[in-house]
């Protein structure tokens, strides 16, 4: 057996064992390993702090998603949601296992063309589309989600200047019992916006109407959300049909499904209480069923399906700075990572391991990370075992937004590694280095001298 490392003696309440209202508290075990990957080898190989996705958990995210949605809808396709992280190779594995991309940029857009996407298998949503990226969408025939007015008029202009036909859905908002309501995106259903921006389509003639669009919110923890949502989208594809005898040939449910990450305050664990997807499939695919479709015109189910296929395949690892006593007595830990890299533990309670084995002891503490700014908090409260400098934590769930979110400040940002089905890892992005971020600063003259 391995020597355990010496923990200094601790005086507080006995919690030893306790378990929680689901059980024993898993946070407390040691991980080691991931994907067979020791954590330790992983950070002396490619430094500290580093983010690590496995190949393995998403392919078997989506795969299985897919496989909830199939076997309850014939006609399913799914597209890869970028913003939620475009890292190439993330990407190319949602490629692989058939996904298409939606994009909400030029930039991502690009980056989705880059990756071989092919461009009718492109769908482009978002509220600022340049009249270049529309004149490119048109061209490239990729699938235009409109999202107000003014889009809509100009794609009338340009598709009419060009004498194409694009393909359009537009994005519909609605009242799905879940408040604040999403209204600011697309066209509301309620009042009418809807009608208005579908009428105005099919009398152009100039538009092709394809889809119904919508993304109702995210991180959403009501299934039955998704169905009153499926039942409207429906209910419009339908009366389009009786109106103008026309078919609408898929419509697209967005994303939003819950990651198992727990939100701040809530007063259960992400991972015991967040639906399913088979939970978000069944609400959709039973509205859909039931709103009254000819079988032979049942439209395509897309899915933009982002943080719920790709947070728990994200690990951010990193190493224990020091220890110290705030005021009020507890224990705060310092960590190398802060919230520039770790952006969504502004709304998460992160759940964090240590990578080492160690006795039952826990104490309540604060981890900081290493940045000078107050807000710098990883976790306000967690207990953990006595943490000591040069000890190594992993964070879970957090592989959809903290790669495409962080930012550059105070520290540089880590390199990204991904663990392949084999068990290797492959640096999938390096790490920053100064001239990276000094890259695109200019000098001007009179500055480059100074004597001091
Ligand atoms: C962000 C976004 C998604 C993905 O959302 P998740 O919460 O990551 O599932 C899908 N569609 C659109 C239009 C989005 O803006």
């Amino acid at each position: 057996m391995e020597k355990k490392q010496y923990e200094r003696p601790l005086i507080k309440p006995l919690n030893n064992g306790l378990m929680n209202k689901f059980g024993t508290r898993t946070e407390y075990t040691a991980i080691t390993n991931i994907d067979g990957k020791n954590v330790k080898e992983l950070l002396k190989e490619f430094g500290s702090p580093l983010f690590v996705m496995s190949e393995r958990k998403i392919r078997d995210n989506i795969r299985s998603a897919k496989r909830v949605f199939e076997t309850r809808y014939p006609k399913v396709q799914f597209a890869w949601s970028y913003k939620t992280n475009y890292l190439n190779a993330v990407c190319k594995v949602f490629h692989q296992e058939g996904s298409w991309a939606e994009v909400v940029s030029r930039f991502e857009y690009e980056k989705a063309v880059n990756n071989g996407v092919p461009t009718n298998k492109i769908i482009f949503n978002g509220p600022d589309k340049t009249d270049d990226d529309l004149v490119l969408s048109i061209k490239n025939d990729s699938l235009i989600h409109i999202d107000h007015l003014d889009e809509l008029y100009r794609l009338i202009e340009l598709s009419g200047e060009m004498h194409k036909k694009p393909r359009v859905a537009i994005r519909v908002n609605m009242d799905t019992g879940i408040y604040p309501m999403w209204d600011r995106f697309g066209f509301n259903y309620e009042n009418g916006q809807a009608w208005d921006a579908i009428n105005k389509i099919i009398a152009s003639d100039k538009l092709n109407l394809v889809g119904l669009h919508c993304h109702i919110g995210t991180y959403m923890l009501a299934a039955s959300a998704y169905g009153i949502a499926a039942a409207k989208l429906a209910e419009l594809a339908i009366s389009i049909k009786k109106r103008y005898n026309q078919n609408i040939s898929y419509i697209d449910m967005g994303g939003g499904f819950a990651s198992k990450n727990t939100l701040k305050g809530a007063t259960h664990l992400g991972v015991d209480s967040v639906p399913e997807i088979s939970e978000f499939a069944e609400a959709i695919s039973s509205s859909l069923l039931n709103a009254g479709f000819d079988n032979a015109e049942l439209p395509y189910l897309y899915l933009e399906t982002g943080r719920a296929l790709v947070d728990d395949a994200g690990f951010l690892l990193g190493t224990v700075i020091s220890n110290k006593r705030l005021s009020d007595g507890r224990r705060a830990t310092i960590l190398d990572f802060g919230v520039n890299i770790l952006f969504t533990s502004f709304w998460y309670d992160h759940k964090i391991s240590p990578a080492q084995e160690f006795s039952f002891n826990t104490e309540d503490c604060v981890l900081y990370g290493p940045l000078c700014m107050n807000i710098d908090v990883i976790r306000e409260n967690v207990s953990l075992p006595p943490l000591n400098n040069g000890d190594n934590v992993v964070v879970h769930y957090v592989g959809a937004y903290n790669i495409t979110q962080s930012m550059q400040f105070i520290t540089l940002r880590p390199s990204v590694v991904m663990i392949d089905l084999k068990g290797d890892a492959h640096v999938i992005r390096e790490k920053e280095s100064v001239s990276d971020v000094e890259k695109n600063e200019r000098i001007i003259d009179h500055l480059e001298k100074f004597k001091l």
